[in-house]
């Protein structure tokens, strides 16, 4: 069965196709496995598509069929596959880490994300974070000059001691983009995300090489992975936009495979694939900070969060499957 929820966000969601004051999205459950779908403009099929598929999915006789339904909906797959993962997680009684990698982390570290803002707010919501024990932070940039954002990074790495890293969203010209990367060589920045458009990976390939490292997202919905592996030092991985927790794995170790650092994020999702991504993370060997601080993105939650950020990391939850206890009577779109 699966049914829609929606979920209001505490702050509006910027994305390419205009400014979302809400997430859409189902639970799917099958077999005792409770998976997500939440959908998201540019990153995965459409809100519609993935009902018809998680319909399609829901009428299937078994999990083989059920997947087979949602090939071309990387949201409804990530639904279906994550239901199958903790079924089979809880009927071995071991939580999902436990059954995706051998010898899983017990937490994982996440960054705390700045929003753009001036110089004086941009340090002060950074120094809050660190004081709350991020030691990781990264910058939105790209909304302002290369001048205005060098000054940001320049406030903040002046001000803690926390690791920087810069999300410029595909804003920059290869012109802007190669003025930043030498204007962000004084800082010990370990690396920007995207920024350039998604589909100029030559242009990613060429700012490599210096003092900060470049990492892929956005170019990850344009291009095969293995050839955003030859342009990048890391990757975002988002298992709801790659087609599940099972498809985003292998793609961390493909990525390790190449000398590629892979980091684990979330399309702002509900608390079933927030925690399934925190489960994905662990088993990462050494997994870099990840994008995983996104529960407070939502006003609202389907569930208590079994996976709470306290000082800068997510403990992974021990419970059998990926641990998020969910009332699907509960769940309905007018919630
Ligand atoms: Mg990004």
């Amino acid at each position: 069965m699966f049914r829609q929820f929606s979920l209001p966000l505490a702050r509006p969601l910027e994305t390419a196709r205009g400014t979302i004051d809400e997430r859409r999205g189902f639970i799917f459950a099958r077999n005792g496995g409770v998976g997500e779908a939440t959908p998201l403009p540019d990153w995965t099929e459409p809100l519609d598509a993935c009902e018809r598929a998680l319909e399609a999915a829901d009428d299937a006789d078994n999990w083989d069929d059920a997947l087979a339904a949602c090939e071309d909906a990387p949201a409804a797959r990530h639904a279906v596959s994550l239901a199958k993962l903790d079924a089979e997680a809880r009927d071995k009684g071991v939580s999902l880490t436990r059954s995706l990698a051998d010898d899983p982390v017990e937490s994982v570290p996440v960054n705390a994300t700045v929003g753009d803002g001036s110089i004086e707010a941009t340090a002060a919501e950074a120094r809050a974070a660190v004081e709350r024990g991020f030691e990781t932070v990264k910058l939105k940039v790209g909304a302002r000059s290369v001048e205005a954002d060098t000054e940001r990074l320049r406030a903040v790495n002046d001000e803690t001691d926390a690791t920087l890293r810069a999300d410029a969203n595909s804003a920059w010209t290869r012109e802007q983009a190669r003025k930043a990367f030498d204007a962000f060589a004084d800082f010990d920045i370990e690396y920007v995300e995207q920024p350039l458009p998604a589909e100029d990976l030559a242009g990613h390939a060429d700012l490599r090489g210096g003092e900060t490292d470049v990492a892929l997202d956005e170019s990850l919905t344009e291009h095969a992975l293995a050839d955003a592996l030859d342009a990048a030092d890391y990757v975002v991985l988002k298992p709801m936009a790659l087609g599940g927790v099972d498809r985003a794995l292998d793609a961390a170790r493909a990525a390790r495979d190449a000398g590629v650092e892979p980091v684990v994020t979330t399309t702002v999702d509900a608390v079933v694939a927030r925690t399934a991504a925190v489960h994905l993370a662990a088993a990462i060997p050494d997994v870099p900070a990840c994008g995983l601080a996104t529960a407070d993105r939502l006003a609202d939650d389907l569930a208590a969060d079994p996976a709470l950020v306290e000082d800068g990391r997510i403990r992974v939850p021990e419970a059998p499957g990926h641990g998020v206890s969910i009332d699907l009577a509960e769940v309905n779109a007018d919630a």
